[in-house]
């Protein structure tokens, strides 16, 4: 199985000022990592550009132009969290447009099965109609609607294993069933959203699953959420794609956030998102780097993942069990999942 990787150093050509957390500095850790030796086979797939017209899958044209008109432009503030660079306009149109090329890689069938695109700027927060939370355009629904738009796909599943609720990505899809959306996420944090009771409107009914967890979440409690939720959810949903929103802020020495992944956790979450693409998704699996603000937490959590997808890893043995803890807060999750879908 051949593994394609996304990386590209216009990438660190948005700068959000001195000092901002989402900065070049975490991509340029993870290639430095990339280059080391010992670090599994991949291939370097090229980025380009999204046209216009497919970050409009998802945004208004409004926003559009005026995210364009920040273009050239010193400093531009898009909300109190985010703000652009001369070049940040052309890095956020490289963003989602590596997703575009990457997913049609997947598509064609010749060889790249599952890639990772270690892109900035993240998506997730994003809205139709405002930069949030350090995104600009959100390139995992941009990917997802040209999935189904260009590929016509019916069924995409979006996991989104960022510490947090990705609002932007939830909302673009929340009256449809053609986009799965499923969020593990600190709770309550930013940005606030990602009830229990968040499960899709109308159409959307029952495709939207939010599981808000405390903070101190280990390796297994999020294990557990992927073999007895996410697993179970995709053999009756089967869809035809997975996409990840995999952020690296639940790694356990992330600044802001309070999840203790490991790199493990992050080698078995992936592994049994392989096994479950494998099965129902032709192995079509393509994740997006979203958050994650420790730089050893992105070196050891990119290569975890990484390690999987090229098929080097058996599933890293987890030792420690669900806590009482979770399991009582899982126990809503599962009340809310059974209305809509058989999963015992
Ligand atoms: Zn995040």
């Amino acid at each position: 199985m051949k593994t394609g990787i996304v990386k590209d150093r216009r990438f660190l050509n948005h700068t959000m000022g001195e000092g901002h957390i989402e900065n070049p500095g975490r991509l340029e850790a993870i290639y430095s990592a990339l280059e080391e030796e010992n670090v599994p086979p991949y291939v370097e797939l090229p980025p380009r550009p999204a046209e216009e017209k497919e970050i409009a899958f998802i945004h208004s044209p409004e926003y559009i132009s005026q995210v364009r008109s920040t273009a050239g432009k010193p400093s531009v503030q898009l909300d109190p969290d985010t703000s652009t660079s001369p070049l940040s306009y052309e890095t956020a149109l490289l963003a989602a447009g590596s997703l575009l090329e990457t997913a049609d890689t997947i598509m064609a069938g010749s060889g790249i099965q599952n890639a990772f695109a270690l892109v900035r700027p993240p998506g997730h927060h994003a809205e139709k109609s405002r930069a949030m939370g350090f995104c600009i355009f959100n390139n995992i629904a941009i990917a997802a609607e040209h999935l189904i738009q260009k590929h016509g796909l019916k069924r995409i599943l979006v996991v989104d294993w960022d510490i947090h609720h990705g609002n932007g990505t939830q909302n673009a899809f929340y009256h449809r069933k053609d986009v799965l959306y499923f969020s593990i996420h600190q709770f309550p944090f930013y940005p606030g959203t990602g009830l229990w009771g968040e499960t899709g409107q109308g159409e959307g009914e029952g495709y939207t699953i939010n599981v808000p967890l405390f903070p101190g979440k280990e390796d297994a409690d999020y294990v557990f959420i992927f073999e007895n939720m996410i697993y179970p959810l995709a053999s009756e949903y089967r869809p035809e794609f997975i996409l990840v929103s995999a952020g690296f802020d639940i790694h356990r020495e992330d600044p802001l956030g309070g999840m203790e992944v490991s790199d493990r956790g992050f080698g078995a979450m992936t592994h049994i998102l392989l096994n479950t693409a494998a099965e129902f998704s032709q192995n079509r699996l393509l994740l997006t780097l979203e958050g994650g603000y420790s730089l050893t937490g992105l070196q050891e959590g990119v290569l975890a993942v990484l390690e999987q997808l090229a098929g080097n890893g058996s599933k890293p043995e987890i030792e420690k069990d669900l806590s009482v803890g979770t399991a009582r807060e899982l126990s809503q999750v599962f009340e809310i999942l059974s209305d809509y879908w058989p999963i015992p």
